[in-house]
């Protein structure tokens, strides 16, 4: 026997399978999907087992043999195995990539496979037992010769495989006391009367015969002590094991179950029509207004999922996996909920992977990864927020979770449902197409009004002499609320870190004269330049519109803010919530409970505070400065910004007390902020499409972006020079290529970054022209020290 493996060799990446020879000893365990230890040159390398078969085009004599088998069950199944070379395809990565993404990182770390004892001695094959009687595991190297035994037994269920991770990721042992469960045993024990303990706990066992209880809770709920339990034991009426409990991350919470909320009219079509599809692989575009009710209709049809026998993914994005919002599926669908998230420790999430594998769950909620669940039999597959970046991963594999959902949903037929208050411009026009299907809810599911939404023109401040950050409208509305003791969250637009220029009398901002998007203010040279083309010219010093001189270069910082916050209300609680006050784990949870506490009457944050804010007392919002994000230099500004102003307004006046918004631009006119204003969805989509067709980018133009680092400026720019002549040589002629330029940071570590862009309509040698520089990369480039990335429809182009 052969099997195929795909190496994980780092340094010179060889993708394709390697054959290698079965011992005969592994003969009976190896199945695709196991991880194997292979000799690799002068090393031993990991590799994953991706085929077996029989002959090899090689000489089987000459074929190394697997060094060890890593695991004794799979941690890839056929459908996984099967993804990941689509998705080498797909996102043009390593196949070693797409397996290592799947698989928890616990089990990417230093490991040992051990096989436990599952059941009594007696019931193993009589040659295993020797290997069990002094400890309940074996060491899975310790067991070679009688691995044809131990799987049987694994397939029976006697033995199950187990890993010993380390001893932090370590699986959780708990002491367990099974408590008799025949009556008659326990009453025949006999008990001293003075043993006031033991008469005790034999009231509480007799009570509780046949179950089986955690010695700490038994001590806590008996009231006895440790000793006294393994007196009882001793005398036969319990045996006491140690078995494995899961870490359970949201333990401390009880939880309530809730049921069912009566669908609205609109919801209840909403569903319907994803209920007459649950055995189609479909994808519906639900698209509802904040509080409009997705997540109930989410809830409900999951729960149809569950009766029908199958499994569901839930994808949030990471940073809307909230408490509050794990706590809806746990308080609908309990034990059967498995919870993945960054706040996760390994182990933690290892074992919450597990119950998944073991089907001891059913519906997964998590973040971008989560999408690789193993479940066998999937019944739908939910992305809530669709639009969020963050569902494409910004390094190999660099896949989108949308497009792996739709994937998976083929080869289980089952529907995808993409949630968005703000749908993405490529998944609107989808569903405007056909190709999904539209799902609308138009309304607030408790009818609450949208919040008012001021738009306050900052041009006009500063002609009348205001030169703060806070306009006078919104400083009124501050001190208002604090005079009431309402709480205000104030916002301010930073996203990367870019900055552009802009002028505060007339509100231009710098654009560059060959693409639509505005010139990037670099500091190091003094130049503005566009990232699209490579134009730039110097840094100007009067408007080129107006001639004023207030120019101003921007890049504001919360903490600034902050400082201006105190001069202005001093007497203000402020919180503030950016990268630098959450970077410990458990921060972002403690600030907004703190501020749910009402400890703070003033919550200042960057995007992250847009989501999964649901306070009642929260009155009014603040977006200091939404040009932030609409002047970067990206072809997204505008949707991103229309999208971030939506998801803040949703954060006022969620319960009874109406909410007021306050938006500060410079360039009030422009239609990503007059229709975010009302939540004009549909007018801001077709005023967006006309952009980019304009423009010539997604959802018109598909979008490849390719990257080129290396220590020497001239050596990189010599390769991405190379690159767009053969891109242009091999592509069709209605390809665009746009570039080489000097990325937007155009030094990182020392390395010298430069970018190409191609944009095309249809192009079928792509995957092969694609391929064919990978492979120059390779054999040429590599070797000097370049890297090369490429990037295929990425979410930004900075
Ligand atoms: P979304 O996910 O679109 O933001 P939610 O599902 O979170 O909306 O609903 C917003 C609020 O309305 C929640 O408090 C929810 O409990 C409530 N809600 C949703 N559907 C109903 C319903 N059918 N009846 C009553 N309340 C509902
Ligand atoms: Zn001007
Ligand atoms: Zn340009």
């Amino acid at each position: 026997m052969i099997a195929e493996v795909i190496v994980d060799v780092a340094a010179h990446p060889i993708d394709r399978p390697f054959d290698y020879a079965i011992p005969p000893h592994l003969q009976v365990l190896v199945e695709p999907g196991m991880r194997v230890k292979v000799p690799f040159g002068p090393r031993k390398v990991l590799g994953f087992i991706t085929a077996i078969k029989e002959t090899s085009e090689f000489d089987p004599a000459r074929l190394k043999p697997i060094h060890e088998l890593m695991d004794v069950v799979p941690v890839l199944n056929d459908e996984l195995l099967e993804m990941a070379k689509w998705m080498k395809i797909q996102t043009v990565c390593f196949e070693i990539d797409a397996l290592q993404v799947m698989i928890p990182s616990a089990l990417r770390a230093k490991y040992e496979k051990r096989f436990v004892l599952n059941a009594p001695l007696e019931d193993i094959a009589e040659p295993l037992r020797v290997y069990f009687e002094k400890r309940p595991f074996v060491r899975s190297q310790d067991a070679v010769e009688v691995y044809d035994l131990l799987k049987k037994e694994l397939d029976r269920g006697t033995i199950v495989a187990d890993t010993d991770i380390s001893q932090q990721t370590a699986v959780k042992k708990v002491r367990m006391i099974h408590i008799a469960d025949s009556l008659e045993k326990l009453e025949s024990i006999e008990i001293r009367s003075n043993a006031k303990q033991q008469v005790k706990l034999m009231e509480y066992m007799k009570n509780h015969a046949g179950k089986a209880i955690e010695s700490s809770r038994l001590q806590k709920e008996a009231g006895v002590s440790l000793p006294t339990i393994y007196g009882l034991v001793e005398k036969g009426a319990a045996t006491i094991n140690n078995e494995e409990s899961y870490r359970d991350p949201m333990l401390e919470a009880t939880i309530e179950q809730k049921q069912s909320l009566k669908l609205t009219e609109a919801q209840q079509t909403a569903f319907d029509a994803i209920e007459r599809s649950l055995n189609t692989p479909k994808t519906f575009l639900l698209h509802g207004i904040t509080g409009s009710g997705k997540t109930e209709i989410y809830l409900q049809t999951i729960d149809q999922v569950l009766k029908e026998g199958k499994e569901a993914i839930m994808l949030v994005p990471e940073i809307s996996l909230t408490p509050q919002m794990t706590l809806r599926f746990k308080e609908r669908f309990g034990d059967l909920v498995a919870v993945l998230h960054s706040g996760l420790s390994a182990g933690e999430k290892y074992d919450e992977w597990r119950k998944i594998q073991r089907a001891e769950v059913k519906v997964v909620v998590g973040a971008r990864s989560a999408i690789f669940a193993p479940f066998q039999n999937l019944g739908l597959i939910i992305l809530d927020e669709e639009h969020e970046s963050s569902y494409k991963q910004d390094d190999s594999p660099r896949y989108h979770a949308r497009d792996v959902a739709i994937w998976r949903s083929e080869q289980h037929n089952c529907p995808v449902i993409l949630g968005s208050a703000t749908p993405s411009l490529e998944s609107y026009a989808r569903a405007q197409k056909g190709v999904y299907e539209l799902l609308v809810l138009e309304k607030r599911a408790k009818n609450q009004p949208l919040p008012d939404v001021q738009i306050i023109d900052m041009r006009e401040e500063l002609r009348n002499g205001n030169r703060s950050m806070f306009s006078i409208p919104l400083a009124e509305a501050i001190r208002k609320r604090l005079e009431r003791k309402e709480q205000v969250v104030l916002f301010l637009n930073k996203r990367g870190y870019s900055s552009f220029v802009l002028c505060r009398d007339c509100g231009t901002v710098m654009q560059c004269p060959n693409c639509d998007i505005s010139l990037t203010y670099h500091r190091s040279s003094e130049l503005m330049k566009c990232h699209y083309c490579g134009y730039d010219e110097p840094v100007p010093h009067i408007c080129p519109e107006c001639e004023s001189e207030h120019i101003r270069f921007f890049g504001t910082g919360t903490q600034k803010v902050e400082e201006e916050l105190a001069k202005l209300v001093p007497e203000a609680r402020v919180l503030r919530m950016d990268v630098d006050t959450t970077r410990n784990k458990g921060a972002h949870e403690k600030i907004l409970s703190a501020f749910g506490d009402g400890k703070a009457d003033i919550l200042l944050g960057t995007q992250m505070i847009a989501k999964g804010l649901d306070f009642p007392n929260i009155t009014l919002v603040g977006v200091l400065s939404a040009d932030t994000t609409l002047h970067l230099p990206d072809f997204r500004a505008a949707e991103k910004t229309y999208q971030l102003l939506t998801q803040v307004s949703g954060r006022a006046g969620r319960d009874i007390l109406p909410g007021e918004v306050y938006v500060q631009s410079y360039t009030p006119e422009h239609y990503a902020i007059t229709l975010a204003k009302d939540q004009l969805y549909e007018p801001f989509y077709d005023q967006e499409m006309a952009m980019r067709r304009a423009s010539g980018y997604p959802p018109y133009y598909y979008v490849v972006n390719i990257q080129f680092t290396h220590e020497d400026l001239m050596t990189v720019a010599g390769y991405a020079d190379q690159s767009v002549r053969y891109l242009q040589s091999e592509l069709s002629a209605s390809t665009i290529i746009i570039g080489p330029s000097a990325s937007l940071i155009a030094r990182v570590n020392n390395r010298y970054r430069y970018q190409c862009l191609i944009k095309y309509k249809k192009e079928p040698k792509l995957a092969d022209v694609l391929q064919q520089l990978i492979k120059i990369y390779r054999s040429e480039w590599l070797k000097k020290g370049a890297t090369l990335s490429i990037d295929m429809n990425p979410t930004s182009v900075m």
